[in-house]
């Protein structure tokens, strides 16, 4: 079982949304921070543990900056997410680039910031090298292929696009080793939105192996193993959140067995997004109609481009109602945005208290690949977020979008001009 909660109290919630417009996100930076410490408690036992956050969970500076107040790095990758490390001061080995189909410039500008450059796929070694030469240390992802099982978001490894199959590894630190290259890192993500602890050490137990065995055979030595993100977060009542200081015990044990068999000790790392901000975040919006057709549908003033999770994935996002805390769940209702898109919906046959228009409702757990995965299909915009802090204040941390920004792309001007 895992229980919602949200920060302030109904009234609070009332007196935020009239001074601030519907709909929009609020974070809460205490619990952010107390996580990213439960997950470098976690892993305290290794020497040089990193945490890089996944910018594109949440790529606002303000969200980034408290990561990196509590010692965490940034794992981008694109051009956009490195400028914004660099524009709050996140260079060097305080970054892991980690792209895929990777274009020259997002090569240059991570090489050029001295970020850790972890690459997808053998021919980029080649590429990365012609495009700007090869940086002292290069890590490479790891796709296990059949060896790993699947999960629902990223599905079964020999399907996924990401890295170099196993053989390739071996292949392309040879190349490395004789470029001259001395420093090398490797990389595996092949989770999102995983539950089970097993699953981390599981995946520790191949990759420590694998590191064993191309250290013994080609001679080198890695500097850090990262285990990329995935750590799932409770979004339905009935599940459980992961229990991070067993996944660090469990890999903790894994390590030390391996370093026993000969494998020289190495760095940690991480890029969890979602299990840092995810459950911290939420999408605040005002019911605006009720509708009564073959179903009962509560259109919001928030739609799927302000969280597009329910519609893409058909994800469960609890809903609370706080001025109705405590009320019977009597209305059985699809919870809808304003698109002209059916799959609009926040939720589908949701047992709620019932509502009336003018209702703030709270949509939970959408602090990490929420806002950030908004658009603008059907001249919808991307609205504001807040921070709350520590002590109360809720500072405004992105505005809503405006007509303006729409048009922004546009030359009204050459439209004029234009003789269709
Ligand atoms: C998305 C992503 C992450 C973060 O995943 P979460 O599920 O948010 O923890 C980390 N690393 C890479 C390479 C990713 O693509």
């Amino acid at each position: 079982m895992s229980t919602k909660t949200f920060p302030l109290t109904a009234s609070q919630l009332e007196e935020l949304a009239q001074q601030v417009p519907t709909p929009f996100y609020v974070y809460d930076e205490v619990s952010i921070r107390n996580t990213i410490r439960r997950l470098k408690s976690a892993f305290s036992w290794n020497q040089g543990f990193h945490e890089y956050f996944a910018v594109k969970a949440t790529p606002n500076p303000f969200i980034l900056k408290v990561a990196q107040s509590e010692g965490c790095g940034m794992d981008c990758s694109s051009l956009p997410e490195l400028l914004l490390c660099e524009k709050i001061g996140v260079t060097g080995e305080d970054i892991m680039f980690t792209s895929n189909d990777t274009p020259a410039e997002e090569f240059r500008k991570a090489k050029e910031l001295g970020a850790n450059i972890n690459l997808d796929d053998i021919s980029h070694i080649d590429f990365l090298e012609k495009t700007c030469g090869l940086p002292d240390l290069i890590c490479f992802r790891w796709n296990p292929g059949p060896l790993k099982g699947g999960n629902s978001i990223i599905g079964k490894p020999e399907e996924a696009k990401y890295g170099f199959t196993t053989e390739q590894l071996f292949e392309g630190y040879r190349i490395l080793r004789d470029k001259g290259i001395k420093r090398f890192g490797i990389h595996t993500m092949v989770a999102s939105n995983e539950l089970n602890p097993q699953y981390f050490i599981d995946t520790a137990v191949l990759l420590f192996d694998l590191m064993r065995e191309i250290s013994s055979k080609l001679g080198i030595t890695f500097e850090f193993a990262n285990i990329g993100g995935g750590v799932g977060i409770p979004y339905r009542l009935d599940q459980e959140p992961v229990d991070l200081a067993r996944v660090g015990e469990g890999i903790h044990a894994v390590y030390d067995e391996q370093i026993a068999k000969g494998l020289a000790p190495f760095r940690l790392y991480m890029e969890c997004g979602r299990v840092i901000t995810g459950p911290y975040g939420w999408l605040i919006s005002r019911v605006r109609h009720i509708k009564q057709t073959y179903r009962t549908y509560v259109g919001l003033d928030a739609c799927m481009a302000n969280l597009m999770r329910p519609a893409l994935y058909g994800a469960y996002h609890h809903i609370s109602v706080p001025a109705k805390a405590g009320e019977p769940d009597t209305m059985v209702c699809d919870v809808t945005g304003s698109l002209c898109e059916n799959n609009d919906k926040f939720a589908i046959q949701r047992s709620l208290p019932t509502l009336v228009p003018g209702d703030l409702v709270v949509i939970h757990d959408a602090g990490a690949h929420g806002h950030a995965m908004g658009f603008q299909y059907n001249g919808k915009l991307r609205c504001a977020e807040l921070l709350l802090r520590e002590g109360g204040s809720l500072l405004p941390i992105r505005r809503a979008e405006t007509v303006d920004d729409y048009f922004a792309t546009l030359d009204f001007d050459a439209v004029k001009n234009f003789r269709a």
